[in-house]
This record gives structure tokens, C-alpha cells and sequence, in this order.
């Protein structure tokens, strides 16, 4: 873990209050104190990492079992039926607390928010082989 700690860090251990949503040995997740929409919330890993590809496999799997279920309470909650499930990794993504969060937004139609992915060019055949030589000699490499 990193040694320097964040505001979630500080959120986690109830230095800094929150209206918390959510809490098992792992995770934490809590209404974001400036919401995109009604109900927004963070959920948050203990292990306190910058970036998704750096938490372990424990608190990934343990991640991974409460985010669906943190969801169905937030749909619950909100009456809403669509939502969006952002992760941010990095200042050039959009990142700005650096203790690795997902987002929960419920969405609404006409609500405004501007989360959608714009038209792009088709993959190219050559490209898409040239990546995944890499991603695949990655993976191998992971235990
Ligand atoms: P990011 O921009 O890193 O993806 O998201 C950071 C989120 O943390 C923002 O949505 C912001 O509103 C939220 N946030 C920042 N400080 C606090 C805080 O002290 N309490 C809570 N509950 N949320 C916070």
C-alpha cells in the first residue's frame, strides 16, 4: 500500500464524515458529496491504490461481489432504472481523488449528462493484431 493517505483513506476510517452507503471488510462506499444525480455513490476499496491495475486479486474479487449488489440499493433507493459505472485512472482521464473509486450515477432520460462515447473510426485489422500480441504476452505473464 501506498504510504501516503488519502482523502478516502481518511473518509474510510471515519476522519472525515461521510454518509455511508455501504461497508464489509474491503470496500466502503458512500454518497459523493457533489453529485452528478440523485444518489450518486462511491464505492471504494480499503486498500488504498492510486489505480485499478494495481489492487490485489483479494480486494478486486471482494470489490467485485459488492458493486452489483451496492448498484441494486442504489436503483432501489432512486426509483432509476439506467445508470452509468465510471472508474477514472490518471489526471489525463478525468481522475482528481487518487485512491482508486468507482462512480454509481443514476440515470434519467433528458437528465443532461454527458457520458456518452462519440462515434470513433472502425478498428484496423493490422492494429487490433498488433495489440493483442502485446495484451496476450501480457496476460500470460500474469500468475
Ligand atoms: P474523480 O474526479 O476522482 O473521479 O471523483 C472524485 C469524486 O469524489 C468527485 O465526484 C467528488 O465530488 C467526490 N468527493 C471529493 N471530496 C469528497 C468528500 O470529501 N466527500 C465525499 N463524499 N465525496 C467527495
Amino acid at each position: 500500500m501506498s504510504d501516503e493517505v488519502t482523502l478516502f483513506d481518511k473518509i474510510i476510517r471515519g476522519e472525515i464524515p461521510s454518509h455511508k452507503v455501504y461497508e464489509d471488510d474491503h470496500v466502503y462506499a458512500f454518497l459523493d458529496i457533489a453529485p452528478q444525480s440523485d444518489g450518486h455513490t462511491l464505492v471504494v476499496p480499503k486498500e488504498s491504490k492510486a489505480y485499478l491495475h494495481e489492487l490485489s486479486d483479494d480486494a478486486a474479487a471482494a470489490l467485485g461481489r459488492a458493486l452489483p449488489r451496492i448498484c441494486r440499493a442504489v436503483l432501489r433507493a432512486t426509483g432509476a432504472t439506467s445508470y452509468n459505472v465510471l472508474q477514472s485512472n490518471g489526471a489525463a482521464s478525468g481522475q482528481t481523488v487518487f485512491h482508486i473509486h468507482f462512480h454509481i450515477i443514476p440515470r434519467i432520460e433528458a437528465d443532461g449528462l454527458e457520458f456518452r462515447f462519440r462515434r470513433h473510426e472502425a478498428l484496423a485489422p493490422e492494429r487490433a493484431a498488433e495489440l493483442l500480441t502485446k495484451m496476450h504476452g501480457a496476460l500470460s505473464g500474469e500468475s
